[in-house]
């Protein structure tokens, strides 16, 4: 039998998914559904969407053939579709541009987004700024601490960022105040929801809007006649998997491989490991039902991992359908096997991945050798490595990164260049 959930079901993947909300969300949720619906049919809508991927995101991005780590991994063949070089750097701008364009033929003017380590609050902001929306964020205040650079870029974008002081401050409380604030103004505003997972038809939209990446591997396999026995994608909440495995769901093949965060091992706590590890569980969270890392009360746990996009207690309702059904595998690597595979990748190919994106290189360089030689793995890169400086330098040279760190505080203090350099700008 093919397995089927290529698509939810009044709002579900076989158990999984729903709209778990307050009676305040029903009505803006049916309204954005009818509207994704109707937009999808619109070929001047679908026009304008393609126009925008392709000068503006950069679409459709490469599936880079990686000879030399095919070589040395000796099994099969490598390819990596560079996700990472879309505009923004990841895969997330495919989503907040949908949605953006969506809510702006909604007649919305004001956007807003939350985000946890800022990738999809940048991704929001840049798609506003593009669109010419208003944009506000919610972060929450340990996460704006502690992810300036994006705070920096998505300012530079034009949209305000609010921090969000309440709960424990940082990603599952920005979701709940942007909920709070869509609740608030539902008229005016459209909630861009960052991953696959949320209340019907978050789900939907995001993976249609994110389909884009499998829909540009088949095609570039197709055309170039690689047979693919493997496809593998770091698994978050699930967009740049979904969007990746949606056009082969419903055929038997290839194998669909989705790589959870394994943090620094298998106990409570230590790793993001819904579908693989031992605390995962059916549960009911932030307007979804799927599958959570839950204590006994049916309280979200803590999570761990190096890859802040991985860092999250839940699994898009569809993804943990597919798991259930076995069409989609899943697996784990840990943050030191994420770290291998970045320096793997960047002294082989040349080629820099995420933090997130190299927990699915980690798993190609596993399962590689165990395949035959005329078949290929394809890795989603979903984003790329340059965002991860301030993670990955202190591990790979510390001491050199402290001293430039001390030199920048000095420099700061010091200097009247930065004066200089801001009145110019100002003027
Ligand atoms: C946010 C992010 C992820 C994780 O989110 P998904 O919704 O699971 O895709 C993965 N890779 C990168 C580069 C990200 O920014």
């Amino acid at each position: 039998m093919i397995p089927s959930h290529t698509h939810s079901i009044d709002g579900f993947f076989s158990e999984y998914g729903g709209k778990y909300v307050a009676e305040v969300l029903r009505r803006p949720l049916d309204e954005l559904e009818a509207a994704f619906k109707e937009a999808m049919q619109d070929k001047d809508f679908l026009d304008e969407l393609e126009i925008i991927r392709r000068d503006y995101i950069g679409r459709e991005t490469p599936l880079y053939f990686a000879p030399t780590a095919t070589k040395l991994l000796d099994g099969a063949q490598i390819y990596i579709k560079l996700e990472g070089l879309a505009n923004t750097g990841a895969h997330k701008i495919n989503n907040a541009i949908g949605q953006c364009l969506l809510a702006k033929r909604m007649g919305k003017k004001r956007i807003i987004a939350e985000t946890g380590a800022g990738q999809h609050g940048l991704a929001t902001a840049a798609a506003c700024a593009k669109l010419g929306l208003d944009c506000t964020v919610y972060m929450g205040e340990v996460d704006v601490r502690r992810q300036q650079p994006n705070v920096a870029a998505m300012e530079l974008y034009g949209a305000k960022v609010q921090p969000v002081t309440s709960g424990s401050r940082t990603l599952k409380d920005a979701v709940n105040e942007a909920m709070r604030d869509w609740a608030a103004h539902p008229d005016t505003t459209h909630y861009v929801l960052g991953s696959a997972l949320g209340p019907a038809p978050f789900p939907d939209i995001v993976r249609e809007f994110q389909s884009v990446i499998g829909l540009e591997v088949k095609k570039q396999c197709e055309s170039r006649g690689i047979h693919i026995a493997a496809m593998v994608a770091c698994v978050g909440g699930g967009s740049n998997s979904i969007g990746f495995f949606a056009p082969f769901i419903h055929e038997s093949s290839p194998r669909l491989i989705g790589v959870e965060a394994g943090g620094i091992g298998p106990g409570t706590g230590e790793n993001a490991c819904r579908m693989t590890g031992s605390a995962g569980r059916n549960g009911i969270l932030q307007g979804y039902k799927s599958r959570f890392l839950l204590d006994d009360d049916g309280q979200a746990l803590p999570t761990r991992s190096i890859s802040a996009g991985l860092d999250y207690c839940g699994i898009g309702p569809q993804l943990a359908a597919l798991g259930k059904s076995g069409r989609v595998e899943f697996t784990s690597a840990l943050d030191s096997e994420a770290l291998e595979a970045i320096s793997f990748f960047a002294k082989h190919e040349g080629i820099l991945f995420a933090l997130e994106s190299a927990h699915a290189g980690a798993e190609a360089i596993k399962l590689a050798p165990t395949l035959p030689k005329d078949q290929a793995i394809i890795i989603n890169m979903s984003g790329r490595g340059d965002k991860d400086v301030f993670i990955t330098s202190p591990i790979f040279r510390n001491k050199s990164w402290i001293e430039f760190l001390h030199a920048e505080i000095e420099r700061l203090e010091s200097h009247q260049d930065i004066h200089d350099a801001k009145s110019m700008a100002a003027n």
